[in-house]
């Protein structure tokens, strides 16, 4: 992925990070994931396509929120889903 910004990622002016280092839909149900991203637009941690349940990419297409951070400790970039664009900050 090359760097590149979008004006949902340009808008995003301090990144959220997660509340709980859980995605909060697979604990409801009792699933497993295999990474997290944090909603930039309400803040929620949701797990990644890599997940079995892609909650995060699910709740960006459902409530139109664009813009996902990490909320690996080590990773630092976000991502745009209407736009496919990938940023590290
Ligand atoms: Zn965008
Ligand atoms: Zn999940
Ligand atoms: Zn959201």
């Amino acid at each position: 992925m090359s760097a590149q910004t979008c004006p949902h990622i340009d808008a995003v002016t301090s990144v959220k990070h997660p509340r709980k280092h859980e995605c909060e839909e697979c604990v409801k149900i009792n699933s497993l994931w295999v990474h997290l991203r944090t909603c930039q637009s309400c803040g929620v941690t949701l797990c990644c396509d890599s997940s079995p349940n892609r909650h995060a990419s699910k709740h960006a297409k459902s409530s139109s929120h664009p813009v996902i951070a990490s909320a690996e400790p080590r990773e630092r970039w976000m991502y745009c889903f209407p736009d496919e664009a990938y940023t590290e900050y």
